[in-house]
């Protein structure tokens, strides 16, 4: 047995059903435990439930029946508060779409959940500004969305994530809006990062590419999980330059 202390995320029969008969099963008894440090990739059709996995991990969702578990916590034990903050500090998530806040800057993107938790302005500032040095952008730092390429946003969100070093991030999509060079980038930065931050990812994506970065593929059917596999390579294997 591993040590369950390793364990992020723990789902036991996790349901997740709409309509008052229950007729749709957006997730259905799904068993999955993920630990500190891995790298998955959430695979499967449109409509197979990889969305609703994802709401359900970060507390945005409530399963219908079953257990969330994360971090030794059941999610649906925590007020909506708790669930809020939880989200803010613990679990960084990225999108296909950046969704950074367009009239502020690249600082200020990055220094608003610091700010949000009650961090002084001077003390949010310096470690934003160390954040995006490290994601590369330490020249950007008053730069608006509108002023930024995909890539620079994507890099952003992902300085904005991963700011309380958190143990679980969520990327959905991330590279979907990106071209495959400027895709690949980042997917090399987030594995970076991974390993210097040892923390979780959790990659939903359609992208055979971006998914042969994880270590651990995961194929979801119909709400059901049909496969479970080790992959490889790790993100490290990654050439630079490669298309
Ligand atoms: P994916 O992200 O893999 O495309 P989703 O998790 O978004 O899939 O959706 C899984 C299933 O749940 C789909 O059949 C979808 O139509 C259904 N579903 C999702 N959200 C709702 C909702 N709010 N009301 C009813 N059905 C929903
Ligand atoms: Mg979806």
């Amino acid at each position: 047995m591993e040590n369950d202390a390793d364990l992020v995320i723990k789902l036991e029969k996790a349901t997740k059903s709409y309509g008052a008969s229950s007729s749709v099963y957006a997730l259905n008894e799904v068993d999955l435990e993920i630990r500190r440090g891995e790298s998955v990739a959430v695979m499967g059709p449109s409509g197979s439930g990889k969305s609703t996995l994802l709401n359900l991990l970060c507390g945005l969702d409530k399963q219908s029946s079953g257990k969330v578990i994360f971090g030794g916590t059941k999610l649906d034990a925590l007020t909506d508060d708790q669930v809020t903050r939880l989200r803010r500090e613990k679990i960084g998530m990225i999108f296909q779409t950046f969704n950074l806040l367009p009239t502020l800057n690249a600082l200020e993107n990055v220094a608003l959940p610091l700010r949000l938790q009650g961090q002084a302005r001077r003390a949010a500032d310096d470690k934003a500004k160390e954040m995006l040095k490290r994601v590369g952008l330490g020249d950007r730092l008053s730069h608006r969305p509108d002023e930024m390429s995909g890539g620079e946003r994507q890099r952003v969100a992902i300085a904005r994530a991963l700011i309380f070093n958190p143990p679980l991030f969520l990327a959905d999509e991330p590279t979907g809006n990106l071209d495959s060079n400027t895709g690949l980038e980042v997917l090399r930065l987030l594995g970076e990062l991974q390993r210097e931050f040892n923390t979780t990812i959790i990659l939903v994506t359609h992208d055979e590419q971006a998914a042969a970065h994880c270590e651990r593929r995961i194929t979801l059917k119909d709400g059901r999980i049909v496969k479970d596999e080790l992959t490889g390579p790790l993100f490290q294997n990654t050439k630079a330059g490669q298309t």
